[in-house]
């Protein structure tokens, strides 16, 4: 009759070397804790069983907040100029009709935007929602005769 062997070392495999300051010692640091932001792991060291903090990168977490705001970008809440196709802007004028999509350049603020909506006030009123680079989301006339 065999006997079966109960092996404890079900999570080997995830370490992460680091030095320890008590064993003045760099060692392959099993993960004991793994918090939902990640931004610290708890490694239990093999020399003195303590457990130490692992701060992740500056890189790793740089790179997370850059991607943030790149999907921050794309989702229309910021706007960089490098974002608008500047040479192809259209300077506004109220008199002047545009698209949704379009890029006009206001010369009294000297700024560029977007148009992202079209809304019609009452008594027949055009408007064009723009999201400026500087001036962010504001509203202007189109259409003024
Ligand atoms: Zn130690």
């Amino acid at each position: 009759m065999t006997q079966r062997k109960v092996k404890n070392k079900k999570d080997h495999g995830r370490t992460i070397e680091q030095f320890c300051s008590v064993c003045k010692k760099t060692f392959e640091m099993p993960i004991v804790e793994e918090s939902d932001n990640q931004d610290v792991l708890w490694l239990n060291c093999p020399g003195c069983r303590g457990y130490l903090p692992h701060m992740l990168n500056q890189e790793d977490i740089d790179e997370a907040v850059e991607n943030e705001k790149e999907e921050a970008r794309v989702k229309g809440e910021d706007l960089a100029i490098e974002d608008l196709s500047t040479e192809d802007a259209r300077e506004y004028q109220e008199a002047g009709d545009y698209r949704v999509g379009e890029v006009i350049y206001h010369r009294s603020w000297n700024d560029y935007g977007k148009v992202i909506a079209k809304e019609t006030l009452s008594g027949h009123r055009k408007t064009i929602v723009v999201h400026f680079v500087n001036q962010g989301k504001t509203r202007l006339l189109e259409g003024v005769v």
